[in-house]
């Protein structure tokens, strides 16, 4: 039977080189491959009731069978063709019409059978159906009426009826299709068999079946990915022994005590996960998940100082220099009075101040390492690390994750994310970790007034700026996102800042950021916003991540129409961290109704994760995340957003069985069947 599923799609009958060309265009290689096809969701066409001529109504989908009467070509006034075809049964007639698909309406001859689908159009007493699909029933071959039939993502070369043609050959071809899933589960989940499932997928035998078909397949899909994700992680876990933190001792006492706030309940749940995690013998796999200003950076400290009184050094890292830097001055304040030692190492620093850093390092003479990418380069040898934090891990991919677990004995782990993760992305592209989520706002925040206005309106716009300015306020400018170079963008802010300072915020004390300045001038514009030394910043998006100014209160963002609903959060999120009312303003001139949408969401939700829901549905999952680049498989037909319930109830399924270790083994087959083997071998090693 494997055989059978392996042979080349050429040995189907009507399968010619040509058309293997065709077919490998659609990804379409063996006979497997042929069964594997799913239909278009929402497209199967029920042909199992004709209807009679004068049963059709206007506006609907409908499919009936008739007589060929007579056939025409015309060219009409404006020079198109209009090809007839007019057919009838003992109830009436009904005229097919193309426009410029000359002699279509000929291939049909006078007193032919044929059977019509399609959209009609009920005028002047007269039935119409352009475009229709028009089938023979005299030809040879099956004939796929009277039943519900399945339309395929195809090609404009390759029709339907060949796809439905070579689907049907296959599954008839195919003597027997074995069970994937453990029996079990397939009982405790009421599942259709395997065989049931491909045959209802393809040719549905009532739109029950069809239903369940698709439940089982998307259970299957999404069994075998969580049995991968969980393997992944068991096996991590087994061959990365961690470290045994011990329980909190003076220094972490004393961390806390002399905090200038008190944690929040969620930051204090998202600690004690991350204690708990950290004090046993496995080695911490954790995602701590929190919107933008909900105080993560507090709570990762601590798991760092944690390290630290257990005599490791712990690292974090940015995704950006700005973010290290202000990471470190963030936890160096925080934490002064500790006696720690803290270091910022960046691909900014000179040679020599680099290679001193980097003995210290190795000689154990620093505590906690804070930078960007640079702490992930050969040279950096850590005497012991003990804990890794990663910032925004959305922008770090699996692989760099792996990469770190390289360094130093199996540290434990801690990737924070701002990016709110609607549930089902979380069990997917983070399936292999555990999560930990701060989902309320430090108190005293008040939610962010969002207002959207055209650049009709900018005088009135920073005479509102001016405003907060007297009170003591500042403001961010973020130019539109110009194309993808740095370049590009640079020039843009410059001409923003020179547009804003010389008429609108004249004589206020403005600063200018973006990717082509130099460290040193960064740092200084920075250092000054944050000082109040500055009373405007205008940048490019380079402060989209995790800059903290409470006593900004205002977002301009110039060009909101060129952001994302998730970026526009996220810069949204750099204001409203103090006791004042704060503000973020959109500009845009744009009447694109996809982008009316999104501000408007935007304007009305504050939360994160409501919004992220938002931006999955606008986007899609793959844009959002983009799941390639987290190195996990492509699905084939389960829907992550629509399929939620399916992929929970496939996530305990998988944890059901892998609880005993010797299921393993029996999963790997449907996990190579599903994603190929090179995932299976990963497992196996
Ligand atoms: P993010 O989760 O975006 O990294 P930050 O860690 O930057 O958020 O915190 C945002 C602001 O909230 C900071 O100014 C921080 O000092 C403050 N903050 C954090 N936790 C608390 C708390 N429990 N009470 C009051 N303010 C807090
Ligand atoms: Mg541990």
């Amino acid at each position: 039977m494997a055989d059978w599923w392996q042979l080349s799609v050429g040995t189907l009958k009507g399968v010619g080189p040509a058309k293997s060309r065709q077919l490998s265009k659609l990804n379409i290689f063996t006979v497997g491959d042929v069964i594997n096809m799913v239909p278009v969701s929402d497209k199967y066409q029920d042909r199992r009731n004709f209807k009679k001529i004068e049963q059709l109504q206007d506006s609907c989908l409908e499919l009936f069978s008739a007589t060929v009467v007579s056939s025409s070509d015309l060219r009409t006034k404006n020079r198109l063709t209009l090809s007839k075809l007019l057919v009838q049964d003992d109830t009436g007639q009904a005229e097919i019409v193309w426009f410029n698909q000359k002699y279509r309406a000929r291939q049909y001859k006078v007193g032919m059978k044929v059977v019509i689908a399609g959209k009609v159009k009920r005028q002047y007493n007269m039935i119409q159906i352009h475009n229709a699909q028009v089938d023979s029933v005299n030809n040879d071959g099956p004939k796929f009426y009277g039943c519900i039939v399945p339309v395929y993502p195809a090609t404009e070369s390759i029709s339907q009826d060949f796809l439905r043609n070579l689907v049907k050959q296959a599954l008839d071809g195919c003597t027997v299709i074995s069970e994937t899933i453990p029996v079990e589960i397939i009982n405790k989940f009421v599942l259709i068999s395997r065989k049931e499932a491909l045959i209802n997928l393809h040719f549905p035998q009532d739109w029950d079946m069809l239903n369940k078909a698709r439940q089982r397949l998307v259970f299957e899909e999404l069994f075998f990915l969580q049995c991968l994700l969980l393997i992944t992680k068991k096996k991590h876990q087994a061959c990365n022994m961690g470290i045994k933190h011990a329980i909190d001792g003076r220094l972490m006492q004393s961390a806390l005590g002399q905090l200038p706030y008190q944690l929040t309940a969620d930051q204090l749940i998202a600690l004690q996960e991350i204690k708990l995690d950290m004090e046993s013998k496995m080695s911490m796999q954790r995602l701590l998940q929190g919107d933008v200003g909900s105080g993560k950076t507090v709570v990762a400290g601590l798991a760092l100082i944690k390290t630290v009184e257990n005599g490791f050094q712990g690292a974090i890292m940015a995704p950006t220099e700005i973010l290290a830097e202000q990471h470190y001055h963030t936890l160096s304040r925080l934490f002064a009075c500790l006696g720690i030692r803290f270091a910022l190492l960046t691909g900014g620093l000179a040679k020599t101040a680099r290679s001193e850093l980097l003995k210290s390092i190795a000689c154990g003479s620093v505590d906690i390492i804070i930078g960007t990418h640079a702490i992930l380069q050969q040279d950096v040898v850590f005497k012991n690390l003990g804990l890794v934090v990663t910032d925004e891990q959305h922008r770090f991919g699996v692989r760099q994750r792996a990469l770190f677990q390289n360094k130093g004995i199996s540290p434990d782990v801690l990737v924070m994310t701002a990016t709110p993760i609607p549930r089902t992305m979380t069990l997917t592209v983070y399936g292999d970790l555990d999560v930990s989520q701060i989902k309320s706002l430090p108190p005293g925040r008040k939610p962010v007034r969002t207002l959207k206005y055209s650049t009709s309106r900018r005088k009135d716009i920073y005479d509102g700026v001016l405003r907060q300015l007297a009170q003591g306020r500042q403001a961010f400018v973020v130019c539109p996102l110009v194309e993808d170079s740095e370049l590009i963008r640079a020039e843009s802010a410059t001409t923003m800042y020179s547009l804003l300072t010389e008429n609108y915020l004249m004589g206020v004390p403005c600063g200018l950021l973006h990717g082509k300045l130099s460290q040193q001038q960064k740092d200084k514009v920075m250092r000054d916003f944050c000082d109040g030394t500055i009373k405007v910043l205008i940048s490019t998006t380079v402060i989209e991540v995790g800059i903290n100014v409470p006593n900004a209160t205002i977002m301009i963002i110039e060009g909101a129409d060129r952001f994302g609903l998730a970026q526009l959060h996220q810069l949204r999120g750099r204001v409203g961290r103090g006791e004042h009312e704060s503000y973020c303003v959109l500009i845009t001139d744009s009447d694109n109704e996809d982008t009316r949408q999104r501000l408007d969401y935007l304007a009305k939700y504050n939360d994160g994760f409501i919004l992220a829901e938002k931006d999955l549905l606008i986007r899609g999952p793959g844009q959002l995340f983009g799941t390639r680049q987290h190195g996990l498989p492509d699905l084939r037909i389960a829907d992550i957003i629509k399929d939620t319930a399916i992929l929970i109830k496939a996530r305990q399924a998988a944890k059901d069985i892998l609880n005993d270790p010797q299921q393993i083994k029996q999963v790997l087959p449907g996990i190579a069947l599903h994603f190929g083997n090179n995932y299976a071998a990963i497992l196996n090693s």
